[in-house]
């Protein structure tokens, strides 16, 4: 398909909500895929809900995931400005064009007055709909007056890409507002006008659209303009229940996932397959994969169930794909605010070694902060762990004494103190004293950590080095 353009024009009225952001995701895709234009247009016209600070929030959170845009905030281009605020006067214009064609009007009937219409249809028990009161002899145009278009009752048929073919009757269509008194435009009204200005081929929105589309199809029709391709994202759905996923679900923002230690990788990945399969098994697609594989047909029509635990175990498959591809360096680069405070005072290379045989354990990046402690500060000696440890609770306090010393004696004769030398004597500690590896491991393992886990024993023992790690131990010994 030549010259696809597509936009993501979110409303600045707060955070990137997690089940918002693959109205960005899909169009960014769909524009990369084909070689054409992905815009970003901020739709800021409805003033009591704007938030301050929200269109950066909302830049911020695309470029985080990667997604940039060709046209719009920041980097400018042929359609300028791309705040709906600031184009009052273009929505104005074809609002003038619909009014000297006949299909708008202006309508000064106040709020009160259409209180009591609607009362009255509510008494009749017969639907609301303003054409049905729109004032015989409407006034001419001054600033103040809303504008409302003036429809033709039919019926549409329509073909949406995700939701398949589409029939309403007449009585969905209604004397839409276009301009509100304030002088903004309507929702309604300007992202008709700037999806014509702008080019756009593919309109892709989540579904509460769906039943408004009539409406959007009538102006169409009376602005001559083409219809773009209508492609509606089904809800993100809360992990249960049958609704929508809302902040109340313990939905988080983007950007709070990302201070929380998500890679953007993995939150692109988890938000793109969010409803949409390439009909493989395949789950884990970088984002040129996504370009190349992503299919508006292979969209799900049904709404996809948020699931955080799958999102955290994605971005764990991620922290191993960027260690094994791109190393530790690569991986560590990314971690550099995620760790323990302590860790600041320790050379790079030492934090470095540390990722080396922890980053298969992390689920997110924060979890640094919670697994590493023991390598940056002295852990507290507390005896009962050792001895009500489930491996250790069958021996005495003389045989763990015991042990340990044996342990010790062992572990001091190693002279090179390497991965292969220690799993050596690891090996010849667990044959000489007839110990289970879960009992030797485990007490060596508490001794020198008195974390919960701590990566495979010879490999901790390497990175704390042998005199810290003889050290920990001998004190351990020392409170038994
Ligand atoms: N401003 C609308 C919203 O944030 C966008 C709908 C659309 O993409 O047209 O929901």
């Amino acid at each position: 398909m030549k010259n696809v353009v597509t936009r993501f024009a979110p409303s600045p009225t707060g955070y990137i909500h997690i089940g918002n952001v693959r109205s960005a995701i899909y169009p960014y895709l769909v524009a990369r895929q084909n070689n054409g234009k992905m815009i970003l247009r901020i739709e800021d016209t409805d003033r009591g809900r704007y938030v301050e600070g929200a269109t950066e929030l909302i830049e911020d959170t695309l470029k985080w995931l990667g997604l940039d845009w060709d046209e719009g905030p920041l980097v400018g281009g042929p359609n300028e400005p791309y705040f709906q605020s600031e184009r009052r006067e273009i929505y104005l214009e074809w609002a003038k064009k619909l009014m000297d064609a006949g299909r708008a009007y202006a309508d000064p009937t106040p709020e009160e007055k259409i209180d009591e219409y609607r009362h009255e249809c509510n008494e009749k028990k017969v639907p609301f709909l303003y054409r049905n009161f729109r004032p015989e002899n409407p006034p001419k145009w001054e600033p103040g007056m809303p504008i409302r278009f003036k429809t033709i009752p039919k019926s549409y048929d329509w073909h949406d890409e995700v939701m398949g073919d589409m029939h309403t009757g007449p009585e969905v269509l209604d004397d839409i507002i276009l301009i509100k008194k304030d002088g903004y435009p309507t929702y309604n009204f300007a992202h008709i006008v700037d999806d014509a200005e702008m080019g756009v081929t593919h309109v892709m929105r989540g579904v509460e659209y769906l039943s408004s589309t009539p409406n959007y199809l009538a102006l169409y029709e009376a602005l001559e303009l083409s219809r773009p391709l209508l492609i509606s994202l089904p809800h993100i759905l809360a992990p249960t229940g049958n609704k929508k996923l809302g902040k109340r679900d313990g939905a988080k923002s983007v950007t709070e996932y990302r201070d929380d230690g998500v890679l953007p990788e993995a939150m692109l990945n988890y938000l793109a397959c969010l409803g949409w399969n390439d009909g493989t098994e395949q789950e884990i697609y970088t984002k040129d994969e996504l370009v190349e594989k992503f299919s508006i047909e292979r969209i799900q029509n049904s709404g996809a169930r948020y699931d955080e635990t799958k999102l955290l175990w994605m971005n764990g498959q991620w922290i191993r794909r960027i260690f094994d591809e791109q190393g530790a360096r690569a991986l560590y680069d990314r971690t550099v605010n995620f760790w323990p405070e302590e860790a600041a005072s320790y050379p790079e290379e030492y934090r470095v070694k540390v990722l080396s045989i922890i980053y298969d354990r992390l689920k997110t990046m924060s979890d640094l902060k919670t697994m590493t402690g023991y390598f940056f500060t002295e852990p507290e000696i507390d005896v009962t762990a050792i001895v009500e440890n489930k491996f250790l609770k069958k021996m005495s306090e003389a045989e763990i004494e015991s042990l340990l010393k044996t342990a010790i004696q062992k572990l001091s004769d190693v002279k090179e103190w390497t991965e292969d030398k220690l799993q050596v004597a690891l090996n010849e500690l667990l044959e000489e004293t007839g110990k289970k590896p879960a009992e030797l491991f485990s007490l060596i393992r508490i001794a020198v950590s008195f974390a919960p886990f701590s990566p495979a024993l010879n490999l901790t023992l390497v990175v704390l080095g042998r005199e810290v790690s003889l050290a920990r131990l001998n004190a351990v010994a020392r409170s038994i």
